[in-house]
């Protein structure tokens, strides 16, 4: 290791940091994970949250029980005031920066009520996916809620598809448990999982237990369950190497899936 050091070091000085060997050398040294015992869940936002009460105080109430034995960090996404937000501003002309903040700030929202519907029991939501209070309410309390949007901002890349923010509240999500290292994702959203098709509009779609990236692509579900981008970062995801999506509408779906049962879609890097 100290050898390695060194020649890292050395390699450092004299090439650029994207060289081969440099990076080899960087990955060599041994993981850490920083909240290995977390889970990160992201309750969506058109398809959970902006159901209201009848979707969201069943869930407040299974991640009240759940936290007894589970540390969990939960994201919230953004829905359906974020799409109308996007239409406007795009209509508007406004670049994709613009609308990543627009659309961050509905997340915020969700993350608003949550946090208010948890304060009782302790927990609380922080303002940022960058907040540095998490640790310590995950220690004191088994759980805080999070925004789910990145915080890119007026810093997301710009793309040729367009003004959307290709970025948003599932890969936000999912980076902040590849980067604590956490041990699962879960994405609470409105269907079972993954089906063949659009469940809300192809009748004769059927369930899909378990697939790979990979295997989504080839099958042309690239843009479906989960934004598409999501893939791709799961696929080069060092520690979450799976995420599991699930029910949210089906009681005890969230707390089953915690303790590591297979009730949704589980979809794999590999
Ligand atoms: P969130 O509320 O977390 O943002 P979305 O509404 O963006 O969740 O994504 C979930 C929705 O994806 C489902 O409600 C479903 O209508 C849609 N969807 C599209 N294609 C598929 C598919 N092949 N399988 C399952 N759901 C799909
Ligand atoms: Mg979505």
């Amino acid at each position: 290791m100290a050898n390695t050091m060194k020649e890292l070091d050395t390699l450092l000085m004299q090439r650029s940091l994207s060289d081969p060997e440099l990076q080899a050398a960087a990955e060599s040294a041994a993981e850490y994970r920083i909240l290995p015992e977390a889970t990160v869940i992201k309750i969506g936002g058109q398809s959970v949250i902006d159901r209201g009460r009848a979707a969201v105080y069943p869930l407040v109430e299974e991640i009240v029980s759940a936290r007894k034995t589970h540390k969990m960090l939960i994201g919230t996404g953004a829905g359906t005031r974020a799409r109308h937000l996007y239409s406007i501003a795009a209509e508007l002309n406004l670049p994709a920066g613009v609308l990543a903040q627009l659309g961050a700030s509905v997340a915020n929202q969700n993350a608003e009520m949550l946090g208010q519907l948890l304060a009782k029991y302790g927990i609380s939501s922080g303002s940022s996916a960058a907040m540095s209070t998490i640790a310590l309410a995950l220690q004191e309390v088994n759980a805080v809620v999070f925004s789910g949007m990145p915080p890119y901002a007026l810093w997301t890349r710009t793309s040729p598809e367009g003004v959307i923010p290709p970025y948003r509240t599932d890969a936000g999500c999912f980076l902040l448990a590849e980067q604590f290292g956490c041990k699962a994702m879960i994405y609470v959203k409105d269907e079972n999982g993954l089906y063949t098709a659009n469940p809300k509009t192809s009748k004769d779609a059927t369930f899909i237990p378990k697939i790979s990236v990979d295997e989504m692509k080839a099958r042309g579900l690239h843009d479906s369950i989960l934004e598409f981008p999501m893939l791709d970062l799961l696929k080069a995801a060092r520690y979450v190497r799976e995420v599991q999506v699930v029910n949210g509408l089906v009681p005890g779906n969230l707390t089953r899936a915690l303790a590591g049962e297979h009730v949704g879609t589980i979809i794999t890097a590999s």
